[in-house]
């Protein structure tokens, strides 16, 4: 089984339960239509970071509070800040398949999830090369919605991004994304090499990292 069947199983909620073939198959047909559909995008920009105390952060000229944000940035002296998406035409597959086929809809909401966090990882992956020649590592991303970190600040960090123009992502007055398959996120740029793992925190076997992801609270 490819790892990218595994991530939806994962995130249909199968857990460590075996999946039958016909859930298995439909995952397979659903990667196959979510290829040819999406169009992922991704804007970013890098600013200053100050921690301001341990529960507060500028970013640039924007203030966040974060007690969980601020332990993960602490040591950064730059933040990327990113916004992604799988774009309009995943949502529009997922509209169609709502309507006629809830099953298929199903799987095809936790495969475009985990292509998702597929693409952005790729892309990390790149931009770690990318930062390590100028000596500077990357933490795990940090979205809004992580542990004290308020989904409020999607809304600036759309504004600090450009988001809207550059790839169309936008927000809802209920501050969810638009399209639906998106993130925002921060990404810590620090001199000291920590060696995060790919995957983030929660896959992370570092338990006492003072940086660490914690979401639990
Ligand atoms: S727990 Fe692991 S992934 Fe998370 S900040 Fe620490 S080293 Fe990086």
């Amino acid at each position: 089984m490819e790892d990218r069947e595994e991530e939806a199983i994962r995130y249909l909620g199968y857990g460590t339960h075996a999946v039958d073939d016909q859930t298995l198959a439909l995952i397979r047909d659903a990667y196959k239509e979510l290829d040819e559909a999406v169009r992922p995008r991704i804007v970013y920009r890098i600013f200053d970071l100050r921690l301001l105390g341990d529960n507060c952060i500028m970013i640039a000229d924007l203030e966040v509070k974060s007690r969980d944000l601020a332990r993960n940035l602490k040591g950064c002296s730059e933040t990327i800040l990113l916004g992604a998406t799988l774009g309009i035409e995943t949502d529009l597959l997922m509209e169609r398949y709502s309507v006629t086929d809830m099953a298929r809809a199903v799987v095809l909401q936790a495969c475009a999830s985990a292509l998702l966090e597929e693409y952005i990882d790729h892309w990390q992956e790149e931009m770690s090369k990318e930062m390590g020649e100028k000596g500077l590592y990357l933490r795990p991303r940090f979205s809004p919605g992580y542990g004290d970190f308020s989904i409020r600040y999607q809304k600036d960090i759309l504004g600090m991004l450009d988001a809207a123009k550059k790839i169309g992502l936008t927000m809802t007055e209920g501050s969810m994304l638009t399209p639906t398959k998106s993130v925002t996120a921060a990404i810590g740029l620090s001199t000291e090499q920590i060696g995060c793992h790919r995957k983030g925190c929660e896959m992370c076997a570092k338990t006492d990292c003072a940086y660490r992801r914690d979401t639990a609270k």
